[in-house]
């Protein structure tokens, strides 16, 4: 009988955590969880047993593969793995996985919102501006890019993206212009839709060169992560082009400095792209059935080292 593990700082809901029990039962193994801890201790403890790991946001660090020698797949219930150390995984022969696509819509939907919000100046009184007839840049045509085009194709937006990795093809198919540099994008859209990963080489790279090609009265969304953004940068820019705007999901570093701002900027209190109870289900539930999976078949679809 395995033991999987189900650490979540922030929990998914009672429902979803129902569901992921009854297919770890299913399987013949026992499902554990740790939720709202602390201290990274706690997860370094409740690991030491684990065979499989089920995280959302949760760091897992180096020190909590090296606490538990057990693990053989850690799967994290979402799409960006940046919180996992992918190297210590490796090299303690741990699959890591994420669950591409089971959050996405969440992602998408509060795109759309906080749009509409920066346009109608966070429902301030006063004459605020639609989205139909304005260009939405995609920045990174993967899952979420792909549906933040579709609805804002069906508010009256003309799309364009830019991913150097998805096809020509595909984006036309689908009534979206691709473009082939990023400063294009960025010379052109309304709306910017941030949704490159966290990597060593996207980290701070919409920076202030970049940033400063934005037409007039562009806003910026990033429900991608803070860490892509050259903050300073962007600091820079809003401080030289009253115009710009900035609405993130999940506040900056530099918060404090962005405040000043007033309207033409806002983050969300804590990352809640993902948290709706379906994408909290969705998610649980495929990271669930990813590990069953590894143990009785050997399936790796989703391995992301
Ligand atoms: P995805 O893996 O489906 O898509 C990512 C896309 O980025 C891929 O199409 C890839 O080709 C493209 N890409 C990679 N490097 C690029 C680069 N340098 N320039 C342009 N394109 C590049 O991921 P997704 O589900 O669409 O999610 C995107 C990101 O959004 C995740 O990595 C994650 O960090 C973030 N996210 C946030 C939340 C939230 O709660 N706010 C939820 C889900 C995902």
């Amino acid at each position: 009988m395995r033991k999987i593990l189900l650490a979540t700082e922030k929990p998914f809901s009672a429902a979803a955590v129902a569901e992921i029990r009854q297919i770890v039962e299913q399987a013949g193994d026992v499902l554990e969880t740790l939720e709202k801890y602390a201290d990274p201790a706690q997860l370094a403890a409740a690991a030491a047993t684990a065979d499989a790991l089920i995280v959302r946001s949760d760091k897992v660090t180096r020190e909590i593969i090296a606490a538990a020698p057990k693990l053989k797949i850690i799967v994290r219930a979402g799409a960006g793995y940046d919180n996992l150390d992918l190297e210590a995984c490796t090299a303690a022969g741990i699959t890591a996985m994420n669950t591409p696509g089971q959050n996405s819509n969440a992602v998408a939907e509060l795109v759309i919102g906080l749009m509409t919000y920066m346009a109608r100046n966070q429902f301030a009184p006063g004459t605020g501006s639609e989205l139909r007839g304005k260009k939405l840049g995609i920045h990174a045509y993967g899952n979420v890019g792909r549906l933040v085009a579709a609805i804002g194709k069906g508010a009256g937006m003309t799309v364009e993206a830019y991913d150097p990795f998805v096809g020509n093809d595909t984006m036309k198919q689908e009534g979206v212009t691709p473009l082939k540099t990023v400063e294009e994008l960025y010379s052109t859209a309304d709306y910017i839709s941030i949704h490159i990963p966290a990597t060593a080489e996207t980290k701070h790279s919409i920076n202030h060169p970049l940033l400063a090609r934005l037409p007039k009265n562009a806003t910026i969304i990033n429900t991608a992560r803070k860490e892509v953004i050259d903050e300073q940068g962007l600091i820079q820019l809003m401080n030289e082009r009253p115009d710009i705007k900035y609405a993130a999901d999940v506040a900056p570093d530099a918060d404090e400095e962005f405040k000043t701002f007033g309207t033409r900027y806002y983050a969300t209190k804590k990352k809640i792209g993902a948290e709706t109870s379906e994408a909290n289900i969705n998610a649980g539930l495929a990271a669930a059935r990813q590990i069953v999976e590894y143990f009785t078949t050997g399936n790796q679809r989703y391995k992301v080292n």
